[in-house]
C-alpha cells in the first residue's frame, strides 16, 4: 500500500517563456510504513517533490494521493487542516518560534488544530526525542542538534501517517545527525509511521529503505535497500 502516491506530478513555477518545470511528470509511491529518502543535485526538485507530497505546494497539473484523499479536492481551508492534522513536516531550517517554548513549540499543531494538549502525549513525545529536562527553554537556549529535536517532536505530536523531513540532519555533526535518523527510523518501527526525507547525505541515505534520485525534475532512479556501493 502507498502512504502517498504522486501521479503526473508536474510543477512548474512562473509562467510563459521564463517558467521553470521543478517536477515533469512525476510518477512515484511511497510505501506505507517505509522510510524513504530523496536524493539528486540541487536544483532538481526534491524540496518541490517533498512540498507537493505534502500538501504544502499545489502542483501545477497530476495528482497527489495522501491517506485516502486527492489533495488536488481538498480547498484551502480543507487543505491546512489535513496538513495540521494528519502530515509532520520537518523544515530544514527548523522553524521554531524563537518567542515560545521548547513546550509551547511542541504543542503547537495540537493548538493550532484545537486538540487539547494532553501531558502524557508531550512528555512521551519529549522523552522519546530526548528532551525531557529542556521543555521550559526557548529555542536559543538550545543547540542545533536539541532545535532538530523539538522540530522532530512538534511533527510527531499529533501522530500523523506520514511524516515528511527537508535535509532534517543537514546542519548537524555526525553524531547528532545519527541520532536524528535513529528518531526517524523509530517512528518508522515503533510507531508504524512513513518517513520521506530529502538529503544530500549518502551515509543517511543508506540508513532509508528506499532512494528515489530526482534529476532535472524526473525519478532518475529507485533504489530499494539502499547499500554503500549504490549510494555515493
Ligand atoms: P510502486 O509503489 O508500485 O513501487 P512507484 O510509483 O514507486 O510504484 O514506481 C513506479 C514505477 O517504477 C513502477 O513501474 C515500478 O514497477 C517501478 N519501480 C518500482 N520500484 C523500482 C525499483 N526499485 N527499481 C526500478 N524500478 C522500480
Ligand atoms: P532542490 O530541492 O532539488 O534543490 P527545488 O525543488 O528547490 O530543488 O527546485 C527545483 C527547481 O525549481 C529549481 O530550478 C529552482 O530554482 C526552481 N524553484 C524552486 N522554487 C521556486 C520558486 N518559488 N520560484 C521559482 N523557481 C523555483
Amino acid at each position: 500500500r502507498s502512504a502517498v502516491r504522486l501521479t503526473q506530478v508536474t510543477k512548474e513555477y512562473g509562467r510563459g517563456p521564463s517558467a521553470v518545470v521543478a517536477l515533469d511528470d512525476v510518477s512515484a509511491g511511497i510505501a506505507a510504513g517505509s522510510f524513504t529518502a530523496v536524493m539528486g543535485p540541487s536544483g532538481s526538485g526534491k524540496s518541490t517533490f517533498l512540498h507537493c507530497a505534502a500538501g504544502l505546494d499545489r502542483p501545477t497539473s497530476g495528482t497527489v494521493r495522501l491517506g485516502g484523499e486527492d489533495l488536488g479536492e481538498l480547498d484551502e481551508k480543507e487543505l491546512t487542516r489535513f496538513r495540521r492534522t494528519r502530515i509532520g513536516f520537518v523544515f530544514q531550517s527548523f522553524n521554531l518560534l524563537s518567542s515560545l517554548t521548547v513546550e509551547q513549540n511542541i504543542t503547537l499543531p495540537l493548538r493550532l488544530a484545537g486538540a487539547g494538549t494532553d501531558h502524557d502525549s508531550v512528555r512521551g513525545v519529549t522523552a522519546a526525542v530526548g528532551l525531557t529536562g529542556l521543555l521550559g527553554r526557548r529555542p536559543a537556549e538550545l543547540s542545533g542538534g536539541q532545535q532538530q529535536r523539538v522540530a522532530i517532536a512538534r511533527a510527531l505530536i499529533t501522530r500523523p501517517e506520514v511524516i515528511f523531513a527537508d535535509e532534517p540532519t543537514g546542519a548537524l555533526d555526525p553524531d547528532t545527525a545519527d541520532d536524528i535518523l535513529a528518531l526517524l527510523r523509530q517512528a518508522v518501527t515503533d510507531l508504524h509511521q512513513t518517513v520521506v526525507m530529502v538529503t544530500h547525505d549518502p551515509a543517511a541515505a543508506r540508513r532509508t529503505d528506499r532512494v528515489v534520485f530526482l534529476a532535472g525534475g524526473r525519478v532518475a532512479r529507485r533504489l530499494d535497500a539502499p547499500s554503500a556501493e549504490q549510494v555515493k
